[in-house]
This record gives C-alpha cells, structure tokens and sequence, in this order.
C-alpha cells in the first residue's frame, strides 16, 4: 500500500476512535457526522478497528423486529488497568487512582494557587498524580488513561487554554501537551464544569439522565452542558460561562471587565462575606475561618442567605431551563455543599420565571459527590479515553 493511503487510513482510524472517547457509543451515521467522514470511510474504518480488537459493535435493542441491516452501535473497548485523574480548582489539586472499572484505589490533594501559577501547579500535579499512583498500588505500565480538569475554557481545536479574562496566566499554554510530557503518557483534559457533569452523569445524581446542566458554583460559576447525553461545548469549547451572564441591578466590577456579572455577587468568597457579616455575633470570625457551608446551612439566617444566593443563580438558570428544557440541574462546587436550602432558592426562581411547563420538568438537586464531582469526572474520562490509546 503506498504511505500516503496508509497515513490517511491511520488519519481516519485516529478520527474515529477520538470522536468515540469523546463521545461513548455511537451509530456509524453518528460517526460520520461528528466526523465529517463519509459513510464508506467510516465502514472501512469501523472493519479495521474492529480487526484490531480496539472497538465493538453491538446491535442496537429496538424491540421492534426491522427490515435489513440491524441497527448497531460501535464503542471503544475497554481493557482493565489503572486511570488516573486529576482536577485542577483555583487554589487546590486532587489527585485519585481507579480501576477501569471506576473502582478508587488513593487519593490525594493539596492547595495551591493554581491560576497564578501554571508550571508549578503543572509540576505539582505531576508529583501528586505519582504519589497516588504509588498509594494505590499501581505501577506507570498498568496505566490505560490519563484526564484532568482545568478551571477555565480549552479551545476544541487545538487544546489551547483561552482565557484572557478567566485564567490569564495559562493562555497560550496547551495542557495536554504539559502533563503528557511530564507523566510519559498521554493526558485528556477539559474544562472542570464539563468534567463535573461527566461525574454527575457517572457517578453522581445524573445516571441515566441525557439532558442536564452541572453548576460548578465556586469561586468562578461555569456550567457543564450534557444534551442527548453528550458533552455540548460550543463551537469552539467555550460554552456554559454562565457566571458572565448580567444581573439587574448589579453593579460590581468582574474579573471579565464587565459589571455586574452573576460571580460578582454568588461566588464563594462573596456568599462567604454575606455569611461572615450576618453570622457575626455567633461566629466573629473572619470568613476564612467560617465553618462549612454544610455546618452552616442550618442555622436560620445562614439558611436565608444561601437562598438568597440560590435566588440569584436560579435567575440565570431559568433563562437555560427556557432555553434548553434539561431533565435536572445539579448543583454542584463549593456553594453545592451548602444542599436543600441553595437548592431551593434555585427552585423558586425557576418556578417564578420559567415557563410553566418547562419549570415542571427540570429536577433541582445539590451534588452528592462532596466536591469531587470534577476528579470522579475526570476518572471517568480517562476510563472511557483509555481504549483509544
Ligand atoms: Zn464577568
């Protein structure tokens, strides 16, 4: 076969198990679509794959009898192994170790800021990463899948962090190509919203939902989208910065350059203050020393004031809920911990501006995964990552 027919057979081989670890099982016309390759590049691809015993086709169970070819999915083919995670936030990294088939063998974590300093909080990662793979029992030949979340928006096409207004100091930096090269394997990495609804969705309160919204609600407040139970990401990687959506009324500056962002007046740090101030005679410390939110969230005026944060998010929610009809919305980060009475300052907002039918529909939950929404999503890409490589 001359070499430029086997690099383009290679080329298209590569497309397809890409398009398959970012998306799970498809059909064959799934696969041309998301490709953009033909039906009959597709099939030859899919035979030779399948000659190599890195995918499977299954028949699709319609329960109806049809007439000629059965309808099939075709799916990357897990081998067992050991995958690692890792999931940047804005002053922390964790680490975890898991079996293929999402069993977690360690952990390990540390705070850092991981904004202002890439190439250690890189460096750190990698170190942390090793140690848990130690922990855990595990050795670099058993490792089948690398991914890691990062705190801010990942240009599709080239894998590039661009941020200018959200995490200036990793603009321009790639990564992917960062870990890969430190851990002498290859590294998967996304956005952390889109690895907390992978989490959710694998892990947590969004199992067998197709169409949801993961709020990571922190210190910045980002969105990850699954429609038809698949990762939307927008046409360039960016979609789902809700924490940029302007509120009547607010005034504030944001990190973004606008007033009155939606971060400006619920992230963390201001929900923490509003919390510090109202909470003052029983707790005169300063809010960096305030107790969890989930300790909080009892007491009757720290209740209101979670609520009242719920109300603000839930605005910009029922926008979405309008937009979109999702069957749930978890809420999940720093704020998520804070549970039912976050939960239901979201809920009597979209109650109040969504439409009717729309507000019936969608569940409101806080994440049950404790934070780790964005590691555990992040275990499950590496699993479903692990067979493309
Ligand atoms: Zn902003």
């Amino acid at each position: 076969m001359p070499s430029s027919m086997s690099s383009r057979r290679q080329r298209t081989q590569d497309q397809v198990l890409a398009v398959l670890a970012e998306h799970g099982a498809l059909t064959r016309a799934d696969l041309s679509h998301l490709t953009g390759l033909s039906r009959s590049a597709v099939a030859s691809a899919v035979t030779l794959l399948a000659d190599q015993e890195l995918i499977d086709e299954n028949p699709i169970e319609t329960g109806a009898a049809t007439r000629g070819r059965r309808p099939t999915t075709v799916e990357l083919r897990q081998r067992s192994g050991i995958v690692l995670a890792i999931d940047f936030g804005h002053a922390h990294i964790t680490t975890a170790v898991a079996t293929t088939s999402g069993d977690l063998l360690a952990e390990t974590a540390t705070h850092l800021d991981v904004d202002s300093h890439p190439q250690e909080a890189l460096d750190t990662a990698t170190d942390l990463a090793t140690q848990a793979l130690a922990q855990g029992g595990g050795t670099p030949d058993q490792i089948t899948g690398i991914a890691a979340g990062i705190p801010g928006p990942l240009d599709i096409h080239t894998q590039v962090v661009r941020a200018p207004t959200i995490l200036r100091e990793w603009t321009g930096l790639n990564p992917a190509e960062e870990l890969s090269r430190r851990l002498g394997h290859p590294v998967t990495v996304a956005n952390d919203a889109d690895m907390g609804a992978r989490g959710e969705h694998m892990f947590g309160a969004a199992r067998n939902i197709n169409d949801f919204l993961y709020i990571k609600a922190s210190h910045g407040i980002g969105a990850g989208l699954v429609l038809g139970g698949r990762t939307y990401r927008g046409s360039t990687g960016i979609a789902g910065e809700i924490g940029h959506t302007r509120l009547q009324g607010a005034n504030n500056w944001c990190r973004c350059g606008n007033r009155g962002c939606l971060e400006t007046v619920v992230s963390i740090t201001e929900v923490r203050q509003q919390l510090a101030h109202v909470l003052a005679p029983d707790h005169p410390v300063a809010d960096g020393d305030l107790p969890p939110l989930a300790d909080l969230a009892p007491h009757p005026a720290a209740a209101r004031v979670i609520t009242d944060a719920g109300r603000t998010i839930g605005l910009v929610l029922a926008d979405l809920v309008n937009c979109l009809n999702p069957a749930a919305i978890i809420l999940g980060g720093d704020l998520g911990t804070a549970g039912e009475p976050l939960a239901q300052g979201v809920r009597e907002s979209i109650n109040r501006y969504a439409q009717p039918a729309s507000a019936h529909a969608v569940t409101i939950a806080c994440s049950t995964l404790q934070q780790r929404s964005e590691l555990l999503g992040a275990v499950a890409t590496a699993i479903h990552h692990n067979a493309a490589r």
